[in-house]
């Protein structure tokens, strides 16, 4: 698993409009549905709406663990971890669709409307003809300067390579200026950096065909994270 499946994944969960759920129903068998995706950030949270004395509200509150599937032109992401049911006026104002009218007469305020927010444990999925499964923890680890999940490279024992936070930004292939930088400013990586990304760090992560993030911009995604994680 690197960066550029994480954000292959991320693209795709991002851009579709229904996904399937898979709740623990009452007899104590998943039961799965289709649902529209109102908002998702990646493969890391998405929210839906829902009835909030309907089956699933009933469903959810027995039982919080969840799956989720998105499937597009034969790649497939699945997220499992768990769902909550949300009934806050913030929550429910933000996340406001003009189609919700149908099911929520009484619009925002309609006591029987509620949103569903579901938290990624795991992923598993097959994307480009590549399989990856992984913890959202692992993902989450500071584990580079600049955003690549070094704890799961694939060259890191054929080169003998420990990183470039353990060789203090000189790793195999020697020293690098983005480690080195980001060292220099005081900063555990360029997340932290008010200045990311600069021109250096995008053309490392955008602007080299052989070398970059495929897709461009991979581990600025991570990056993001990774800062999010440590404000929270
Ligand atoms: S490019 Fe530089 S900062 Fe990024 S992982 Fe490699 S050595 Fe670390
Ligand atoms: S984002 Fe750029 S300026 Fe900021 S620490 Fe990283 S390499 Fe240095």
């Amino acid at each position: 698993m690197d960066c550029n499946i994480v954000e292959k994944a991320n693209r795709i969960v991002n851009s579709e409009e229904d996904c399937y759920l898979a709740l623990i129903s009452e007899n104590g068998y998943p039961s799965v549905s289709t649902i529209s995706s109102i908002k998702t950030d990646g493969i890391f949270k998405a929210y839906f709406s829902s009835s909030t004395n309907g089956p699933k509200s009933l469903r959810i509150a027995k039982n919080n663990k969840a799956s989720v599937c998105y499937r597009s032109e034969g790649n497939n992401v699945t997220l499992v971890g768990t769902i909550k049911v949300l009934t806050d006026t913030k929550t429910k104002n933000s996340l406001w669709v003009d189609w919700f009218i149908k099911h929520f007469p009484e619009g925002k305020d309609d006591p029987n409307y509620c949103i569903f927010e579901f938290t990624t444990k795991t992923v598993n999925l097959w994307i480009d003809r590549e399989s990856a499964v992984f913890k959202i923890s692992d993902v989450l680890k500071v584990q580079s300067r600049c955003g690549l999940l070094c704890n799961t490279c694939k060259y890191k024992e054929s080169v003998n390579c420990v990183g470039c936070i353990e060789t203090m930004g000189n790793p195999f292939h020697g020293e690098c200026p983005i480690a080195i930088c980001c060292q220099k400013l005081g900063y555990s990586h360029c997340g932290e950096c008010p200045e990311m990304p600069c021109e250096q760090l995008n053309n490392y992560s955008c602007g080299d065909e052989e070398h970059g993030d495929k897709p461009a911009g991979a581990r600025l995604s991570i990056l993001k994270h990774w800062k999010e994680k440590s404000s929270n």
